[in-house]
């Protein structure tokens, strides 16, 4: 029972006792680099002195009001914060408590959109297939995750899946990195024309994939040319940055490095960074606006949504974004990181490629350079990577995922901002040593 319902209280796993900064410590005293943020989500790292006291202040003074009855000072505050940092028209945030939330009510504040313009035939979204949007059933629907889907297959909705931006995988050695984003991006157009554009909802994707593909950037252009087509056949863009937002990529929302608007966002993980669990859908004045001058009411709602508690931490650490400049460190720290981690992986037999955007990496672990032939799933190879790194005091992200059907490995490293130069090549030279270790003995 215990393994089952509680995966994280295996009796194997060390008892976590403290953070401070990047290290975790156990039971023993033992300290473990924090180089994925848990799950990319610790982005402050671990006990942070001004989100601590902001979060004790709250509790003395209000833990927690209902949204339907009251609203406070800082969840007004945030929300301005966050409105005025993402592009477009994006002026409208509802509060959540996670990523799986925030998506949920994504896709269903879509379809409420086109029920209140009378488009009821409209019940379709369309989503890629390298991609993650939480474990609900919804959010599970649109997310591409063969193995999490499979079990599930009947219970969930239909959603047409096109592939994913993935050069790495997909680009012909003869195209152009533009000319694969585009013949990628217009994947969208020939799907919607084979379903009818009518009938659909809204496209959804993560603008840097996260735990399905391992931190993969789309080429330039692919996300302006998908825009082009969601407003061509009036379909509306959900970008969900769970994972890749606040921050993690240089800039507070990862599209805006894209140069494109969204309709709906979806951000949780960095939000509150660890310190509460918190996630947000923020939405177009648009979309707010037509449902508010329609039936006036979002058919929807959760008992902790915008919980004062979790709102004040999420406010203090979006404070010490600014105060500490941290989105700039971000930037420089993540050309040292992908430097340090290409220049120990380049001769590397079984390491195919290093990627990634800001404090946002991978590495793809792979049988063969030459035809990117992946580890087969027995291998195991993300469990034991993930072992030998924690025996060697590293937390990082190993995953495999379905490409094309077949498995493929990566190593997800998504670690707080706060991280130091030296503690990056701290966070290299131990994945090299795990990552090492781990592959020749598969030979
Ligand atoms: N969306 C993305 C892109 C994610 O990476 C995740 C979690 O990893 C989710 C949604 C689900 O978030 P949560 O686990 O908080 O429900």
């Amino acid at each position: 029972m215990h393994h089952i319902f509680q995966r994280h209280c295996h009796s194997e796993l060390p008892i976590a006792v403290k953070g401070e900064g990047v290290y975790i410590y156990d039971q023993t005293g033992k300290s473990y680099l924090d180089a994925s943020g848990g799950a990319a989500v610790s982005c402050l790292g671990h006990s942070h002195p001004v989100v601590r006291a902001a979060l004790h202040q709250q509790i003395d003074q209000l833990a927690y009001a209902h949204t339907g009855f009251f609203n406070t000072e800082k969840a007004i505050e945030l929300s301005e914060k966050l409105t005025h940092a993402a592009p477009g028209d994006l002026n409208h945030v509802y509060f959540l408590t996670g990523g799986s939330e925030a998506v949920e009510s994504a896709l269903k504040l879509a379809r409420q959109y086109f029920v209140e313009k009378g488009e009821l035939q409209r019940s379709q979204f369309i989503s890629r297939k390298q991609s993650y949007h939480g474990n609900t059933l919804g959010a599970l629907a649109v997310g591409g995750n063969e193995l999490r889907r499979k079990p599930f297959a009947p219970l969930l909705m239909p959603t047409e899946h096109i592939s994913a931006c993935f050069a790495y995988h997909g680009k012909d050695a003869s195209e152009s990195a533009f000319d694969y984003g585009q013949r990628m991006a217009n994947e969208l157009e020939t799907r919607l024309l084979e379903v009818g554009p009518e009938t659909v909802i809204a496209f959804i994707a993560e603008p840097v994939v996260g735990a399905t593909a391992g931190a993969v950037t789309a080429e330039e252009g692919y996300f302006k040319r998908i825009r082009e087509i969601c407003d061509q056949y009036g379909i509306l863009l959900i970008l969900d940055e769970v994972m890749c937002g606040m921050g993690r990529t240089g800039t507070l929302f990862a599209h805006e490095q894209e140069d494109i608007q969204a309709d709906i966002v979806t951000i949780a993980k960095g939000l509150g960074a660890g310190y509460q669990p918190i996630g947000a859908m923020i939405a177009s004045s648009e979309i707010h606006n037509t449902i508010s001058q329609g039936s006036g009411f979002f058919q929807h709602g959760h008992t902790y949504m915008g919980h004062a508690t979790a709102i004040a931490g999420a406010l203090a650490v979006i404070n010490a974004f600014e105060q500490e400049a941290l989105l700039p460190r971000v930037q420089q720290a993540g050309e040292i990181l992908q430097n340090r981690l290409s220049e120990c992986f380049k001769n590397h037999p079984f390491v195919g490629d290093v990627r990634g955007r800001g404090l946002f990496r991978a590495l793809e672990i792979v049988a063969d350079r030459d035809s990117k032939k992946p580890f087969s799933a027995c291998s195991k190879l993300d469990s034991q990577i993930k072992a030998k790194a924690m025996e060697l005091g590293l937390i990082c992200y190993p995953m495999s995922g379905t490409i094309d059907g077949k498995n493929g490995h990566h190593v997800l490293l998504a670690p707080p901002f706060i991280i130091s130069d030296a503690q990056i090549d701290e966070l290299t030279e131990k994945l090299f040593h795990s990552v090492d270790t781990i592959t020749q003995t598969l030979f």
